[in-house]
């Protein structure tokens, strides 16, 4: 059984009603590596409502958080909001309504594209509205309590007079009100800006919990039976650990199920981290992978591995790989021997249903070449149907990747996979084996069918002809068209420039 299935099997056992939450703090580009706690959880949802279950996703972004530093992608001006709450912070660009917003939106239009239809909340919002009050007072009431829990689990030392909650500064904004005196409703609190305030706690919005108390409160709060979180909140001693402990002793409630995931690394670079820098924004990898891809390489494998994000050439056997399991989907090829839940994965990775038919299919690899060669997307399938028959195909999908891989030319793809077709012929100076070579081979050409496969074929044949090195011919190939030695496949290369164009090249070549 898929892993999605595995646990929505499990959590059926403990009731039919679900409530499975997703939580990201927007304080950067929100990066792939993030991505897997959304997809992840929407897929366990999906699978949930496909048993009948009544089941309700949502995703809390958590804009009370306070800016921890000064990011490196920040300018110098940000030092004075440290500290204070990404919804109360501007916007680096000025388009959106404050910082939080900067990276959530992007966020938020990713979902969408993966089909991930989370209801939204916002904590800047819900403490605002008053709907962590009874959390708080719980809280504060029990706050020794909390304190030996964390500081047995955790193994930290808290401050003697430490309280589980940080009053939002009323002189300098920042959440680092520190509560000394506390008869509820009212809480006396000092600033590490020197301030010294009052409180009444049954106003919404006046401060926060920290981390290891906002986890449990929240899950009482919205009724949460299952989360899927990152390896680090997993540790021993972790905010899950200590969480776990409050949720039952404290909120009196049972914790979520919970389902820990790997990370995601960057190839060659490591864990992705928001902080590091070491990640690729989800809004980027949405422009260079068509959705149902960017959902299949995380229904693929089990939440416990860690995936390899690559942005290079792995990205074309990505697609490969996700073009094979469609095919074998649809019944057009056999399933590969270790292949585990093809179908399901498949179905999961869909972000807005199944259609119907196989779509047609042009790779990554081809695409590739075809967009490097036409100027715009009505030459690029003019070229493709001299390979393919398109017959009633799907040209908004089409267009999709035919746009994603532009942008990843562009941005992402390696210097090798580059090139520009030259519309003039490039300067050479040829010896004579090198003409006799092309006399042979414009010869040659003539006589085939243009399918790659025989042009390669006939570029072999016609070098072994002229005794020139099948190196050289192809280093030669390359020169008169994109002016370099190497380049795409020849095969396809040339066929997609079309035979018109190719021989008209050779015959100036050897003239010339
Ligand atoms: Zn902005
Ligand atoms: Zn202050």
């Amino acid at each position: 059984m898929h892993w999605a299935d595995v646990a929505a099997e499990q959590l059926m056992k403990k009731g039919e009603k679900h409530v499975l939450a997703t939580a990201i703090t927007p304080s950067g580009p929100i990066h792939v590596g993030n991505l897997r706690e959304v997809i992840t959880t929407e897929a366990v949802y999906r699978a949930l409502k496909d048993r009948g279950a009544k089941a309700e996703l949502i995703f809390i972004a958590d804009t009370f958080d306070p800016l921890r530093k000064v990011y490196p992608f920040l300018p110098e001006k940000y030092e004075k909001y440290v500290g204070k709450p990404l919804a109360e912070i501007p916007c680096p660009c000025g388009e959106h309504e404050n910082y939080a917003e900067h990276f959530l939106q992007p966020f938020i239009h990713v979902m969408d594209e993966l089909g991930i239809k989370p209801k939204i909340y916002r904590a800047y919002e819900i403490y605002k509205e008053g709907r962590y009050n009874e959390a708080i007072k719980i809280a504060l009431d029990n706050a020794d309590k909390i304190k030996a829990i964390i500081e047995k689990i955790s193994g930290r030392d808290l401050p003697e007079k430490w309280m589980p909650f940080n009053v939002k500064c009323e002189k300098c904004g920042k959440l680092k009100g520190e509560i000394y005196e506390y008869d509820y409703p009212f809480a006396k609190y000092r600033c590490s800006c020197g301030y010294e305030g009052s409180v009444d706690l049954r106003k919404g919005g006046i401060g926060k919990f920290p981390w290891r108390i906002d986890w449990p409160a929240r899950w009482k709060i919205f009724g949460v039976t299952f989360e899927a979180f990152g390896k680090d909140h997993a540790a021993s001693g972790s905010s899950w650990d200590t969480g776990k402990e409050i949720a039952k002793q404290v909120f009196k409630y049972e914790p979520p199920m919970p389902l820990v995931y790997e990370f995601i690394h960057l190839k060659g670079k490591g864990a992705m981290h928001g902080s590091t820098g070491v990640a690729i924004a989800a809004s980027e990898a949405i422009k260079i992978l068509p959705s149902e891809v960017l959902r299949f390489l995380f229904m693929k494998y089990e939440p416990n591995r860690h995936i390899e994000f690559d942005t290079g050439f792995s990205l074309l056997d990505l697609i490969d790989e996700y073009d094979r399991y469609e095919r074998i989907y649809f019944g057009m090829e056999e399933k590969i021997a270790g292949m585990k839940d093809e179908k399901r994965v498949y179905e999961l990775s869909q972000p807005y249903g199944i259609v119907s038919k196989s779509p047609i299919k042009i790779s990554y690899r081809h695409l590739a070449i075809v967009a490097q060669i036409a100027k715009d997307f009505d030459e690029a399938i003019e070229i493709i149907k001299r390979k393919i028959e398109l017959k009633d195909y799907d040209e908004t999908r089409l267009k999709e990747r035919y746009e994603k891989i532009i942008y990843w030319l562009k941005n992402y793809a390696p210097e090798e996979i580059k090139f520009e077709v030259k519309e003039e012929l490039p300067e050479l100076k040829l010896k004579n084996d090198e003409k006799k070579f092309l006399i042979e081979l414009e010869k040659n050409f003539d006589g085939i069918e243009w399918d790659a496969e025989k042009i390669h074929a006939t570029i072999h044949e016609s070098a072994k002809k002229s005794q020139i090195s099948a190196k050289k011919a192809f280093q030669l190939i390359y020169m008169l068209f994109i002016g370099k030695d190497r380049g795409p496949r020849a095969g396809y290369f040339l066929q997609s420039l079309g035979k018109d164009f190719v021989m008209k090249r050779i015959r100036e070549a050897y003239q010339s």
